[in-house]
């Protein structure tokens, strides 16, 4: 049985006032909703804020990028070490930023390296654009990114990662995958692309999250799915009557 997760994806949104406000609303909407994990990943600035807040809760707490190298002249980056300071989680790949900052499979694979060297677990995002999806050519997207992405790990770093399939299209449109699509990638690309690296036991323990406009009103049919262990979710994580309700639909 896998765990579900849902998790939040801040974005570039929240100042460190508005950050403890969501999250106090948010400590007291998550009391007794504890069967799924639940993780928050606000910008670098507001992370020690809400670490605070969230202390002594089983609430998971996760940056939205990181460098790969320890520490150094690289002016602008935060580390891996930093972040383990702080955090449990790092989402890794978002298509914003293989868009906006040229991140590759190349540069993710060291990314998801140095994170789990760090005891950090990655939220790994893949995910075909627009033009590939209509194209006919998401398989072939999805599998090379599962494959370079994750080039040169073991089995036994396999089961410590977590995957978000985001096409690219979905994501910030309100334009949702259908669940059964989704469920058709998690299940007969994402998987079978994790089977044939780790092994069948390994990939089916794996949690595969959906994101692309997940909102209250379709949460449940994506959590229904039988290859759909969660969401990653942007805006709607941004309120906090809208992320307890995707939270209460995965429980
Ligand atoms: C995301 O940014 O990871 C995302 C899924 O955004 P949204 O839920 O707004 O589509």
């Amino acid at each position: 049985m896998r765990k579900p997760m849902v998790a939040g994806n801040w974005k570039m949104n929240k100042t460190i006032d508005e950050s403890r406000h969501l999250v106090t609303d948010l400590v007291v909407g998550m009391k007794n909703l504890g069967q799924i994990d639940r993780v928050l990943c606000p910008p670098f600035t507001a992370l020690w804020a809400v670490r605070e807040i969230i202390r002594g809760t089983d609430i998971g707490l996760g940056a939205q990028n990181m460098f790969w190298e320890k520490s150094g002249a690289y002016t602008g980056e935060i580390s891996p070490v930093m972040l383990s300071e702080v955090c449990q989680y790092v989402i890794i790949g978002h298509s914003e930023r293989r868009q906006y900052f040229g991140e590759t499979d190349e540069t993710v694979n060291n990314k998801i390296k140095a994170a789990l060297n760090h005891e950090l677990t990655p939220i790994i995002c893949i995910g075909e654009s627009l033009e590939e999806n209509q194209a006919g050519i998401t398989a072939d997207v999805i599998n090379r990114q599962v494959r370079v992405g994750l080039a040169g790990l073991g089995p036994e770093d396999g089961s410590r990662l977590v995957i978000a399939y985001e096409p690219i299209w979905a994501i910030g449109t309100g334009l949702a995958a259908t669940p059964e699509n989704a469920n058709d990638i998690h299940k007969n690309v994402v998987r079978v692309g994790l089977a044939e690296l780790y092994g069948d036991d390994i990939a089916q323990s794996i949690r595969i999250l959906y994101g692309g406009s997940v909102k209250p009103d379709n949460a449940n049919n994506f959590f229904s799915q039988t290859d759909i262990d969660g969401a990653l979710v942007g805006g709607a994580s941004l309120k906090a009557s809208s992320f307890l309700d995707i939270i209460k639909a995965a429980v």
